[in-house]
């Protein structure tokens, strides 16, 4: 190991290879601190090249490589397992923004850039980067797009894979593709920059990317809606969609419940209702043309919506700072139900049309298995992706009814299935779900994934013990 170690510091230098405890410490815990792994050293090139030679040295040593970014991953896909055998490739060194062109409407960037400092330079430029997440001031883009990362504005701009042209990735072996095309159209064979998305660093790593800008809107506006049941925020949102179009740029669902632990838990944020209401969704619209003309369609839609009875209250944010404040009241829900006490988590996307049924089925057969449970029911409703957590009952710690995480794992998981849904719907599989998966592919989807693997790193060095 000391000659591993003495020829990765001849490469990127002694000072980012940090082996004590206290150095390597912040790259071993995954962010929800449910676990430490061990490594050997965690390894901090400055560059392309710096890391595929880190790569080659690993291969030549058969040392597990465990790529990471900034490490705000939630099913430990960046963490080593406990054998220390492995060494952490931290990506996050790799932080210069390449090149911005308006004109084709791109930016390329490198995998360690933190993706708010690339919405900044976007709109440096004049444009808009779309991909917007909690974790925005932390993650880094190739965290993003090895996760193939959503958040809150899938539904107009799509998923991370729908932003990305191009990729530079460093393979298992050491080598360096340069996939850095910002083509829109591109029919040249596999697709491999599609093959590296979402692949959770078990195929290479990618090192550099070119994204899409947008135009930036003229206006951003919010409005909040408070309702009865989820079939009713589906009917809002045809609704919105049919009068607002590609307008619409997030439909989030929070259950009356959500609010409640919010408000527990900060007692000073407050929903503008006289009254509680069993469901509310945020809507936001981004307007090229004006303020005023958002305005008119939001009120248009609510007014319409209204009639209907669709929905029993609302209120139309009138300037940023309370469309921030309603958004703000949105990001505080992981916080209070955080602040309620550890809860078992579920990430899920079901096809939009039948998510009413989902939430009455799954709630009904949980009631039924472990009575008391609380769902903390809220996400990406224009996604069809819900963040279905579930809190302990009132009368048991969370503690004991963690213990009872993988038969609530089955009710929710297995419902999910039988609605046609997914059980991972942004936060991928790493190490939390790679045995709950099986229960899910075909045997054909699993063998085709083993096989391009296989082909990739035949040596099993990248990432091992992650997805598959
Ligand atoms: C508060 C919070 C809110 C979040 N909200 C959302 C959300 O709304 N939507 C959503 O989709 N996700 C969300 N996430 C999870 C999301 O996956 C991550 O925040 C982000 O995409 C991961 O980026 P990272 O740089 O932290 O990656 P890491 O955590 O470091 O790594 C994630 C995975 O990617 C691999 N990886 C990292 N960098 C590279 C690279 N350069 N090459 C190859 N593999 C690599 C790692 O090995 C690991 O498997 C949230 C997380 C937090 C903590």
């Amino acid at each position: 190991m000391d000659t591993f170690l003495n020829a990765c510091r001849s490469v990127i230098g002694a000072t980012h290879v940090l082996t004590s405890a206290e150095d390597t410490a912040p790259y071993l815990t995954d962010w929800r601190r449910r676990y430490t792994g061990k490594a050997c050293a965690v390894l901090k090139p400055a560059d392309t090249q710096e890391l595929a030679a880190l790569v080659r040295l690993c291969n030549e040593h058969k040392v597990p490589m465990v790529p990471q970014g900034g490490n705000t991953g939630l099913v430990l896909g960046g963490i080593p397992d406990d054998s220390g055998k492995a060494v952490v490739l931290s990506l996050t060194r790799l932080n210069s923004i390449r090149h911005t062109d308006p004109v084709n409407n791109t930016i390329t960037v490198e995998a360690g850039c933190i993706l708010k400092n690339i919405q900044t330079a976007a709109s440096d430029a004049g444009r808009l980067f779309p991909l917007s997440l909690a974790a925005e001031g932390s993650c880094t883009i190739g965290g993003n797009l090895s996760t193939n990362a959503g958040g809150t504005a899938v539904l107009r701009y799509g998923n991370t894979r729908e932003l990305c042209l191009g990729l530079e990735v460093v393979t298992p072996q050491g080598d360096i593709w340069n996939g850095l095309r910002g083509l829109r159209k591109d029919n040249t064979g596999y697709d491999l920059r599609d093959l590296y998305i979402g692949a959770e660093g078990t195929l290479g790593l990618i090192t550099a990317a070119v994204l899409k800008l947008f135009p930036q809107p003229k206006a951003q506006l919010t409005a909040l809606a408070a309702l009865r049941t989820p079939d009713d925020a589906l009917r809002l949102l045809s609704l919105t969609q049919s009068y607002c179009v590609s307008s619409l740029t997030g439909f989030e669902l929070m259950s009356g419940f959500c609010i409640k632990l919010v408000n527990q838990h900060f007692p000073s944020m407050r929903l503008p209702f006289a009254e509680e209401h069993a469901q509310y969704v945020l809507l936001e619209l981004s307007d090229n043309e004006s303020e005023e003309h958002a305005q008119a369609m939001l009120e248009h839609v609510i007014s319409a919506a209204l009639q209907q009875d669709l929905i029993q209250d609302a209120i139309v944010a009138r300037s940023i700072a309370q469309s921030q404040a309603i958004w703000d009241f949105r990001e505080h829900i992981p916080l209070a139900q955080a602040a309620e006490g550890k809860n078992i988590k579920h990430d899920v996307s079901i096809p939009i049309s039948h998510i009413g049924d989902f939430i009455r089925t799954t709630d009904a057969l949980l009631q039924h298995s472990f009575p008391g449970a609380r769902m903390v029911t809220f996400g990406h409703l224009g996604d069809g992706n819900l963040h279905y957590n579930v809190a302990h009952p009132e009368q048991e710690t969370d503690q004991s009814f963690l213990k009872k995480q993988t038969a609530v794992n089955r009710v929710v998981h297995d419902s999910v299935h039988q609605h046609g849904g997914s059980i991972s719907a942004e936060h991928g599989i790493g190490a939390l779900k790679r045995t709950e998966i099986l229960r899910y592919k075909s045997d054909v989807e699993m063998q085709l994934m083993r096989s391009i693997k296989r082909a990739l790193d035949p040596l099993n060095l990248m990432n091992p013990g992650k997805l598959l």
